[in-house]
């Protein structure tokens, strides 16, 4: 009797033990078996593979030494593994095999060693680190001038492109200077300061259904600016000062999106060209981002291909241009993501995440066109847009 009891208590004790090493340690006692039905039955997390393009090679061969335009091209959490993932999806080949020149950029911020989009936006357009949440203003909150802003000085044609809302933190650092990310409006507002040629993206509402009433839509037309928000009319456009504004706030997921990147960036690119003094112009893959927050292989896989299918565009243009400079880079990388399986074959692509937020890893840089270069080794996001101001003479 006095036996059972103890044997009772230890096999309870036993019972307890194993509760807790559970809820600690989760992998000691689950098997290999229901770990693998776990990961299967997740799935957003395996791109299956799907419909491929096919990727043209662009001859290395430039008219100047010098750029005449600048196309800065921003994955928004584009790390090496996405581009991977692209590139597996695709079957081996992205346009941005074109990228001769290669680096990578350190990402970090003023105020963090995670940088978010504002601050490593604002790194990209003014070569200054700042805090976590900047636009365009550094660790004092003072504006710093962005190169766009340089560029329109200079008598240059400037233009921004995003798939996010274009009030959105990487547009907004371009263009704009707050304190704060989250003041869209104001955001807008800066917007109205500039004499931006270009702008396609989301963000109508922080234009035109305002707190303060303005509204920008009929501001801007009085500037001058065709201010629409369907993607076969804004395709339409060859020149003049054009404001598209295809979504509320952020356009939809690809390839539910009417806006359309590739095409957004040919448009541009096509009216900024008939500056004689050449032009400067921000393209955004802003949803990259946001399939590494969801932790989604296949929104990255899909937000990635069509991003380097913008990429397509702007190497048929520089190709054809010969003295334009193409720079892809990310801001930051998101989900710390990790290619744990696939197939070039059939582009399968499986990928775990070991975070919901941003990584610390550096980003690569690629370069194609005259200056391509000096965008080699190891770098600071601030470099980039320093080496750009260089090269166009600001
Ligand atoms: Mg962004
Ligand atoms: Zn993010």
């Amino acid at each position: 009797m006095h036996t059972f009891i103890q044997n009772q208590i230890k096999s309870m004790k036993v019972k307890i033990l194993i509760a807790i090493s559970a809820l600690l340690f989760p992998q000691l006692i689950f098997s290999q078996e229901n770990y693998k039905t776990v990961s299967t039955v997740d799935s957003t997390k395996v791109y299956l593979g799907g419909p491929s393009y096919e990727v043209k090679t662009y001859p290395q061969k430039f008219k100047a030494k010098k750029p005449k335009n600048v196309i800065l091209m921003i994955g928004d959490g584009m790390g090496v593994s996405m581009v991977s993932a692209g590139l597996t999806a695709n079957g081996g080949q992205l346009f941005l095999n074109n990228f001769k020149q290669v680096g990578f950029a350190k990402t970090q911020s003023a105020s963090d060693y995670i940088t978010d989009s504002a601050a490593g936006g604002t790194a990209l357009s003014t070569g200054q680190k700042t805090y976590n949440g900047a636009i365009g203003v550094n660790t004092d909150t003072i504006a710093i001038k962005t190169i766009l802003e340089m560029a329109e000085d200079k008598g240059l044609a400037t233009g921004l492109v995003s798939t996010s809302a274009i009030t959105h933190a990487t547009p907004a650092s371009f263009i704009a200077h707050q304190g704060s990310r989250g003041s869209y409006e104001d955001i807008a507002a800066d917007f109205m300061k500039t004499d931006i040629d270009v702008f396609i993206g989301g963000g109508y509402k922080h234009f035109a259904q305002r707190k303060d009433n303005r509204d920008l839509t009929g501001e801007l037309k009085q500037k001058g600016y065709q201010v629409l928000r369907d993607m076969d009319e804004i395709a339409k456009v060859k020149s003049g000062k054009l404001a598209g504004l295809t979504a509320d706030e952020h356009n939809e997921v690809y390839p539910k999106r009417k806006m359309n990147l590739p095409l957004s960036t040919k448009t541009a690119m096509n009216i900024l060209d008939q500056n004689q003094k050449g032009f400067f112009m921000m393209v955004e893959g802003s949803q990259i981002d946001w399939g590494g927050h969801a932790n989604n292989t296949i929104y990255v896989v899909n937000e990635m291909l069509d991003f380097d299918r913008a990429i397509g565009s702007a190497l048929e243009f520089a190709s054809r241009d010969g003295e334009t400079l193409i720079i892809v880079t990310a801001d930051h990388e998101t989900g710390g993501m990790a290619l744990t399986g696939g197939n070039m074959k059939t582009g399968m692509v499986k990928a775990a995440f070991p975070t919901g937020g941003h990584s610390a890893t550096m980003v690569p840089v690629f370069a194609f066109g005259p200056g391509a270069e000096n965008f080699t080794g190891i770098m600071d996001n601030t470099d980039i847009p320093k080496k750009i101001m260089k090269l166009l003479g600001f």
